[in-house]
């Protein structure tokens, strides 16, 4: 069957996100996506705990920031350590049962691995991030090193904010559970979709991290 997953969204667990885990399930609905991977940074005990306390598929996984740039895991129930070579991360996150994806490789001001996608061996490169600046340059840039490496491409929105899940996401072939769905990737029966983050969306979420900076609130 054909699912629908924003293979990268930030819970409230990282500290940069708004996005509880009840408004994950009720966007994540809203759009008509099947899946989400939960990917916060550098930690996994919310991811698993979403995954487990949902009746919405949850594929668990993390943001890690590697010494050459960030790397997201999928279905994985182990923190993998921050700081480590691109090479040596994705070594630890397959020895851990997991997939390594090449996130926004060419965006800036997000830690993005550039060349060093090419020094290790990624599953699969995120080609469309409906929140990599600038956009255009970066899907066209992912693209052309997804197509070098031979690569799976896939999409995601890097949510941070509810309203924005769904904005990027991957049409995945493959049975609804989370095995089925990483296997499918890595055999490439997968293909990203979606558009960037809409501005309005973008400010709404800066104005509501002042907000609760400033007086706490939500
Ligand atoms: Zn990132
Ligand atoms: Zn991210």
């Amino acid at each position: 069957m054909q699912i629908n997953a924003d293979l990268h969204v930030h819970s409230s667990y990282s500290t940069d996100s708004l996005i509880t885990p009840k408004e994950l399930v009720f966007y994540a609905k809203k759009r008509g996506l099947t899946a989400v991977a939960v990917t916060d940074h550098n930690q996994i005990e919310g991811s698993c705990k979403i995954a487990n306390e949902t009746d919405f598929l949850v594929i668990p996984g993390m943001e890690v920031s590697s010494a050459d740039g960030h790397i997201v895991a999928l279905n994985i129930q182990d923190l993998i350590p921050k700081g480590f070579s691109a090479r040596e991360t994705v070594d630890r996150i397959h020895k851990a049962g997991g997939i390594a994806i090449a996130v926004h490789p060419y965006a800036w001001f997000k830690g993005s691995l550039n060349t060093h996608v090419a020094d290790a061996k990624f599953d699969a490169v995120e080609t469309l991030n409906a929140s990599a600046f600038p956009f255009n340059h970066c899907k066209k840039k992912a693209g052309e090193i997804a197509q070098k490496l031979n690569l799976p491409c896939v999409g995601g929105t890097d949510a941070h904010y509810g309203p924005t899940i769904g904005c990027g996401y991957t049409v995945i072939e493959s049975e609804p559970n989370i095995d089925s769905i990483v296997k499918a990737i890595v055999n490439g029966k997968c293909q990203p979709f979606g558009k960037q983050v809409p501005l309005n969306l973008s400010l709404e979420r800066q104005y509501r991290l002042i907000k609760r900076r400033i007086i706490g609130a939500q």
